[in-house]
């Protein structure tokens, strides 16, 4: 069977009846990479039938981010797709899924603070939002979400506890580039300069665990040899450094148990982001 594409809700409802279960989803903004097909090529081998999503949210983006240069490549995408054997590609317009009178937002109160939601006020709205639409859209069974993202998964798989979603959420390795960089979409802004200084994030979280595994749990220890690290790299500004618990997201003192190293840095005008999980 080909791959069906399809826009608009009443298609994709009409569509999804027709899919055999379970089913699995994977929502992504497009402009597809290794790190996007492993969660597609993942949900293949979990589920009967996977469903992929590409819709870049406007809800998500602030008022200074990058909504309208958010790259796209609508047909080399869906070939990614189908290669990895989806069965159902969705690519919702805006229009329908957020009409004049839209008034109707999800929102994670405490897990969506710190880190990410500091930085980006109403990003994390903007996904629970969506993804809540998604999961309600699709009814899957399973969705697959990449660790790139830690905060994210945090809030998603609170949200869908929350809301009660029989969704199991699965969480995906990330996939990085042959030097460490994480794939990203927003790495085709990067010069080639940039690039180079970029492998600065995977380097800064490499050495602060090993200095984990030799035996360092202050956290601030830590933090402090990521900033040394990421300062060291002139095209490199650091945005935040966090060593936290990995179920609350809450600042630790001493990695006693598991947690979460995870930073956000611009290289130029593009911000990264990365995470390593520690214990
Ligand atoms: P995005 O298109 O950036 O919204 O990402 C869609 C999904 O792919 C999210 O669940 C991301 O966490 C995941 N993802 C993005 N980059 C990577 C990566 N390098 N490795 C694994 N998953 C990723």
């Amino acid at each position: 069977m080909s791959m069906i594409i399809i826009s608009s809700l009443e298609e994709l409802w009409a569509a999804r009846a027709t899919l055999k279960g379970p089913v699995g989803l994977v929502p992504t903004m497009g402009y597809l990479h290794a790190g996007h097909i492993s969660l597609a090529r993942r949900a293949k081998a979990e589920c009967q039938s996977v469903i992929a999503t590409i819709f870049v949210n406007p809800t998500q983006f602030g008022p200074n981010e990058d909504l309208s240069r958010y790259p796209r490549s609508l047909e080399r995408d869906l070939q990614l797709l189908e290669a990895a054997g989806v069965d159902l590609v969705w690519t919702p317009t805006a229009q329908e899924l957020y009409p004049p009178d839209f008034q109707t937002w999800v929102n994670v109160e405490q897990i969506t603070q710190p880190l990410e939601g500091a930085m980006r006020p109403g990003h994390f709205r903007g996904v629970t939002t969506i993804v809540s639409k998604l999961f309600n859209a699709t009814r899957p069974e399973k969705a697959y979400f990449g660790q790139k993202d830690a905060q994210q998964v945090a809030v998603i798989s609170q949200m869908t506890r929350d809301m009660n979603h029989p969704i199991e959420i699965i969480v995906c390795p990330t996939m990085r580039e042959d030097d460490g960089l994480a794939m990203s979409s927003r790495n085709s802004y990067l010069s080639a300069e940039e690039r180079q200084a970029a492998t600065v994030l995977y380097c800064a979280l490499l050495t602060a665990t090993r200095a984990f595994e030799g035996g360092e749990t202050n956290a601030e220890k830590l933090r402090q040899v990521v900033r040394e690290v990421i300062s060291s790299e002139p095209r490199a500004q650091l945005q935040y450094v966090s060593c936290a618990d990995y179920a609350t997201l809450a600042e630790l003192q001493t990695v006693d148990h598991k947690a979460l190293l995870s930073l956000a840095v611009f290289i130029g005008k593009t911000r990264l982001i990365d995470n390593f999980v520690l214990g």
